[in-house]
């Protein structure tokens, strides 16, 4: 099947108000011109080098995610373009996006990661301290980015009981914090290409979605 055949699919199946973000790492720039001759205009990559070069070799309406780990010394190379920074695990790197937003003379969006699943090395915020972090009014020193959301990515487990349990404790969360934000913040970016009907059924409004668009990844070629 055509990835933009893929795309039609998923499209038909997805609620309407559920965002799809096609994942692309790894992909050439040809596979993502097919997803995007199918209107797909959400991208996600996970290193700013490989987002870079094709930012600057695809359509500029592309509206490019970053949803992997970001160090702070590599935000300046997206921060031109970037729609929004989906992985924000920590205040040191808010801090520069913020930095780096403001030098470009641009709001950018972004999204905290929370660490809901039983593994040790996903990244994102535990929620306690994120719920600290937000009670701390810290926040409010940042004034180019703009908070959407958040996002996590679940237990790698066929077991839909207990990704759907994070997926909840997710939604919760975001429902608890919502009142410290405006009407900006309205995005929960869960659901990846085994768990994405649970996260709907649970509550995303965005689903992040690879493998299943574009294939299995292989990640011996050099990028
Ligand atoms: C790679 C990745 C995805 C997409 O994964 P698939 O299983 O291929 O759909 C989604 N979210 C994040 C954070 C990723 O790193």
């Amino acid at each position: 099947m055509s990835v933009s055949t893929k795309i039609s699919l998923l499209r038909t199946e997805l609620p309407e108000l559920v965002q799809l973000v096609a994942v692309s790492k790894t992909h050439p720039a040809e596979l993502i011109e097919q997803a995007y001759a199918a209107g797909q205009r959400l991208f996600g990559e996970n290193r700013p080098q490989e987002m870079r070069a094709k930012y600057d070799a695809l359509p500029k309406d592309i509206r490019w995610q970053m949803i992997g780990h970001l160090q702070t010394n590599k935000v300046k190379m997206i921060a031109p373009f970037v729609d929004m920074i989906q992985s924000v695990d920590s205040e040191r790197l808010l801090a520069e996006i913020d930095r780096q937003a403001g030098l470009c003379n641009r709001q950018i969006d972004i999204l905290f990661e929370i660490h809901l699943a039983n593994e040790e090395s996903k990244s994102g915020w535990e929620p306690i301290d994120f719920e600290r972090f937000i009670a701390s009014e810290s926040l409010q020193q940042y004034h180019n980015i703009r908070v959407r959301g958040l996002m996590t990515v679940a237990t790698q487990t066929d077991d839909m009981e207990v990704v759907g349990r994070e997926f909840d404790a997710l939604r919760l969360l975001f429902e608890r914090l919502a009142p410290c934000f405006g009407a900006e913040f309205d995005t929960l970016s869960m659901g990846m290409t085994t768990d994405w009907r649970t996260a709907v059924a649970h509550g995303s409004t965005m689903v992040r979605i690879g493998s299943l668009i574009f294939g299995e990844r292989d990640y011996t070629v050099a990028r």
